[in-house]
């Protein structure tokens, strides 16, 4: 029943718990002005260097406050906005408002810390994109090689030649490139090598059994030195507890992204933290193992 009256099947909770469908037609309509209505946010994920416990990077993870609806979380509402093409103008806004946000902190004298946006498909094939994210990222003042873009497997296996030409514009400008959910897609190898990545985001998928699980031992092992080997970093995503932990660290993992520091912070709590981790040691507390 669910499904005829909602052919798109974009359903969720709203904030009083009440099962809700919300049209697709409804959703599109409100998402359409959802930006100039300030309705969007991002929250920033620490990204953890994993031999010092300090904060290498963010993610900017995208939310929408609506009004009656809550906060809609990413999964509720990207796949329509890729679907309709909104997400080409919501993705230029999101890495305005990252750029922004991250010469915010640079300027008020925290480490110069890179952000990390998402793209989406639609947005990665778009002709002018180097040029578009060039001139966002020169207006913020932020120096281009803070930005890194958050690629997927599929997106650049759909079109490896055009994929290869379109990273290797963004970067001759300086911005980096990163592969996302590594290991969930079909990239080989061999096509790997040949797209100027700097950093591999291991899926959590993989991460979630460790240490207990020896073929995710093994895959997470087998990936890091396969990566170190073509010269990129490793980030591995959704890290819950030490054990998970323990096991990347000895595996030569570089940065992680997970519950174990810190979960999405909204901007103001990503601040404070940052202001914290400058009056704090080295080493936190909550890496023990690390001592
Ligand atoms: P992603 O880029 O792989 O982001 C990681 C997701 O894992 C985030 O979900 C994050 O909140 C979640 N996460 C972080 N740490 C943990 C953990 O320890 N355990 C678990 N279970 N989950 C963790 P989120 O924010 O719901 O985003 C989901 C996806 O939506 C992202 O996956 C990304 O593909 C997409 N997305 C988010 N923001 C944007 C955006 O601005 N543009 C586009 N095109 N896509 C976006
Ligand atoms: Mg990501
Ligand atoms: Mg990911
Ligand atoms: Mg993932």
């Amino acid at each position: 029943r669910a499904k005829e009256l909602n052919p798109g099947g974009y359903c969720f909770y709203s904030q009083t718990k009440d099962e809700r469908s919300v049209d697709r037609l409804e959703l599109e309509a409100e998402l359409r002005h959802a930006a100039e209505k300030h309705q969007l946010r991002l929250h920033y994920q620490p990204k953890i260097d994993m031999a010092s416990g300090r904060v290498a990077g963010v993610e900017a993870l995208l939310r929408w406050q609506h009004p009656r609806w809550g906060l809609m979380q990413p999964d509720q509402f990207i796949p329509l906005a890729e679907e309709t093409g909104l997400i080409v103008g919501i993705g230029y806004w999101v890495v305005q408002t990252a750029c922004h946000d991250a010469k915010s902190w640079s300027d008020a004298g925290h480490p110069p810390i890179s952000v990390a946006v998402n793209l989406s498909a639609r947005q990665f094939r778009q002709e002018d994109l180097a040029e578009r994210l060039g001139s966002i990222v020169r207006a913020s003042g932020l120096a281009m090689n803070r930005l890194e873009l958050e690629i997927t497997e599929s997106m650049v296996m759909r079109d490896p030649d055009a994929a290869a030409d379109a990273m290797r514009r963004l970067r001759a400008m300086g911005i980096r490139l990163a592969m996302d959910d590594f290991g969930t897609g079909y990239s080989s190898l061999g096509v790997l090598k040949r797209f100027p990545i700097q950093s591999l985001k291991v899926d959590r998928s993989f991460v979630r059994d460790l240490p207990h699980n020896g073929d995710d031992v093994a895959i997470t092992r087998a990936v890091i030195a396969m990566a170190h080997s073509l010269r990129m970093d490793v980030v591995a995503e959704g890290v819950e507890h030490q054990g998970q932990f323990d096991a990347l660290l000895k595996e030569g993992c570089d940065q992680f992204q997970g519950y174990f520091c810190k979960p999405p912070l909204t901007e103001p709590d990503l601040v404070r933290y940052l202001e914290d981790e400058r009056r704090r040691p080295e080493v936190p507390e909550m890496m023990p193992s690390v001592v």
